[in-house]
C-alpha cells in the first residue's frame, strides 16, 4: 500500500509508515491510498467477529508494510484492560428501533479513544520502520476530545512529546479537566483565544513553518499530528463499522450481504470517511447520514454542493462538532472528483482565499449517490435525549443525540427502511450537564462538571464507568491561555528550544 497527498504528485507516494509519521503532507495536502484495495473485504468473515480482529484485518490492509506481529501487538495494548467493557465497542439495541454502536468505554470517554490508543504504538514501530530517530512531537488542534484522547494515549511514552491547543472556552468543563488533568510529565494543553477552527488552522501553518522544522530537526525533533488528518488516526476508525456489521448478522437483524444505514455526528468529518472507507472495501453501506449541529456547513455543502465557511461559529452543547472547515472532506472530494488533484488543490484554495467553493455537478452527484445530510439544532437535541430516554431508558449523550434526531427525522419523511447504526460517540457523562436536564427535566443541578456527573449518576442509577471514576482522582493543572499568534513561541518553550 502506498498513499499519496490529495494534492500531490502520484509519484511523490510513500508508504504508511511515513505517512504516519508525516501526519499531514508537505503541500497542505492529506494522505489518501493511491490505489484503494476495492471490494478486498470478505464479508463471510464478519458475523460475530471481534473488534480487535477486525482491526488486524483492517491493519494488515492498509497498512501492510508494518509486519504483522507488530500490529498484533500494537492492538493487543490498544484494546485491553483500560476500556470498561471486554467488547470495546458494543453495540446495543435500545428498544427505539435502531441501534447504537457505543465507542465510548475507552479511557477518555469519547470515540477518540479507538485510534489514539493505537496510533502511539503504531507511531514507536513506524519510527524504527522508516529509520526516523528524532523524537516526535504531537501537535493537534481540539474541539475537546481529541486532546484528552491524544494525551492519554501518548501519556509517558517515551520519545514523544504532546501539544494541545484547544479553543479557550469552548469545551465542556469535564473536557478540560480531563486535559489539564491527565497525568504525563509529555504533555502540555494551551487554551487558545479563539474557536477551534483558529486553532486548527495556526496548527495547520506552523506545521507545514519550514523554519520551525528546521529548528526542530537542529534539535532531534520532528512534528507529527495525531488529528484525524493522520491516516494512523483514520484507518483504526474502520474497525468498528466491520464489527457493528458482524454484530448485525450474529443477531439475525440481517443476512449477510443486506446493506445497513451508518449515522454519524459529524465534525471534521474523519469519523464518517472512515465507514465511506469501508464501503470503498465492500462493506454493504446503503446510506452514510451526516449529522450536524447548528454548525451546520456540511448540511449546506450535501444539499447544495457549495460549501461556504462564511457564517457565524456557534458555541453549541455538542462541542467536538463546532467546526466550520471540515478538513477530512478533503479526501472524499479526492474520490468524487476522480484523484482529480488539480481539481482539488483549486477548491482548497478558494475555500482558504475566499471562503467558499462550488463542485461540479458529477462531484455533487457522487456525493448524492452515497450520503445524506441533515442538522439538529440545540433544543431538538435536548428533545431526543428526552425521547429516548423517555421511550427506551437509554440515555446519550449530545453528539449521538444529534445524529439520532437527523436519523429519526430521515427515517419519517424518507420512508428508508434499512437498518440503521448511529455512531454513539461520547458517554453520556462526558456532557453531564445537558444530559441530566434532557432525563430528568428538572432544573435543580448544582455545579457542572464533576459535580453534575455526580447528580447524573444518581439520576441514572447502575455502576459510574470506571474511567468516569478516575475524574474524581484527579487534580487540575493551572490553565495555561495564549493568543493565536503565541501558538508557536509555546511550543518552542515547551520543547526548550
Ligand atoms: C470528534 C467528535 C465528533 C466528530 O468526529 P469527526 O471525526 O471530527 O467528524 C463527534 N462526536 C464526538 C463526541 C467527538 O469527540
Amino acid at each position: 500500500m502506498q498513499y499519496r497527498s490529495t494534492r500531490g504528485d502520484e509519484k511523490t507516494a510513500i508508504n504508511s509508515a511515513t505517512a504516519v509519521i508525516q501526519g499531514l503532507a508537505p503541500d497542505g495536502g492529506l494522505y489518501v491510498p493511491v490505489h484503494f484495495p476495492k471490494g478486498q473485504l470478505d464479508l463471510k468473515m464478519l458475523p460475530g467477529i471481534d473488534l480487535p480482529a477486525a482491526s488486524r484485518f483492517v491493519l494488515s490492509t492498509l497498512m501492510d508494510d508494518f509486519p504483522q506481529d507488530q500490529l498484533a501487538a500494537s492492538i493487543q495494548a490498544a484494546y485491553g484492560k483500560q476500556w470498561d467493557d471486554p467488547r470495546i465497542t458494543p453495540l446495543s439495541e435500545a428498544k427505539s428501533g435502531n441501534y447504537y454502536l457505543e465507542l465510548f468505554h475507552g479511557p477518555t470517554l469519547a470515540f477518540k479513544d479507538v485510534a489514539l490508543q493505537l496510533l502511539p504504538h503504531l507511531m514507536v514501530h513506524a519510527q524504527q520502520l522508516t529509520g526516523n530517530h528524532r523524537d516526535i512531537v504531537i501537535l493537534t488542534a481540539t474541539s475537546g476530545d481529541t486532546g484528552t484522547a491524544s494525551m492519554d494515549g501518548f501519556s509517558n511514552v517515551a520519545g514523544t512529546q504532546v501539544a494541545v491547543f484547544y479553543p479557550h472556552k469552548g469545551v465542556s468543563p469535564i473536557q478540560l479537566h480531563q486535559m489539564l488533568a491527565e497525568p504525563g510529565d509529555n504533555l502540555a494543553a494551551y487554551g487558545v483565544e479563539g474557536n477551534f477552527d483558529d486553532a486548527q488552522t495556526n496548527v495547520k501553518k506552523i506545521f507545514n513553518d519550514q523554519q520551525m522544522k528546521q529548528r526542530l530537526a537542529e534539535h532531534g525533533l520532528q512534528f507529527s499530528s495525531a488529528n484525524s488528518m493522520n491516516i494512523g488516526r483514520l484507518i483504526p476508525q474502520m474497525a468498528y463499522y466491520l464489527y457493528a456489521y458482524g454484530q448485525l448478522v450474529q443477531r439475525g437483524a440481517i443476512q449477510l450481504g443486506d446493506p445497513v444505514n451508518f449515522a454519524v455526528p459529524t465534525g471534521n468529518f474523519g469519523d464518517i470517511l472512515a465507514a465511506y472507507y469501508c464501503q470503498q472495501l465492500g462493506l454493504p453501506i446503503n446510506k452514510l447520514i451526516c449529522a450536524s449541529n447548528e454548525n451546520n456547513v456540511l448540511t449546506d455543502f450535501f444539499h447544495s454542493g457549495n460549501y461556504d465557511k462564511r457564517r457565524t461559529f456557534t458555541v453549541t452543547n455538542a462541542p467536538s462538532m463546532d467546526i466550520l472547515v471540515s478538513s477530512n472532506l478533503e479526501r472524499l472530494l479526492f474520490d468524487a472528483a476522480g484523484e482529480d488533484v488539480a481539481m482539488v488543490k483549486k477548491l482548497m484554495q478558494q475555500l482558504n482565499s475566499v471562503g467558499h467553493y462550488q463542485i461540479n455537478a458529477k462531484m455533487k452527484d457522487y456525493l448524492d449517490q452515497r450520503f445524506v445530510a441533515d442538522y439538529a439544532d440545540e433544543q431538538q437535541v435536548r428533545d431526543e435525549i428526552t425521547r429516548l430516554y423517555q421511550e427506551a431508558r437509554y440515555a446519550i449523550d449530545p453528539h449521538t443525540a444529534v445524529a439520532s434526531a437527523v436519523t429519526h427525522r430521515y427515517q419519517i419523511n424518507s420512508h428508508d427502511q434499512t437498518p440503521t447504526v448511529i455512531v454513539a460517540t461520547a458517554s453520556p457523562y462526558k456532557f453531564a450537564e445537558t444530559v441530566y436536564h434532557s432525563v430528568t427535566l428538572r432544573n435543580d443541578l448544582g455545579e457542572p462538571g464533576l459535580p453534575a456527573i455526580k447528580q447524573l449518576h444518581q439520576a441514572l442509577g447502575g455502576e459510574l464507568p470506571k474511567a468516569v471514576q478516575a475524574l474524581f482522582e484527579r487534580a487540575d493543572r493551572p490553565e495555561q491561555v495564549v493568543e493565536p499568534a503565541e501558538m508557536e513561541a509555546a511550543i518552542a518553550r515547551q520543547l526548550q528550544i
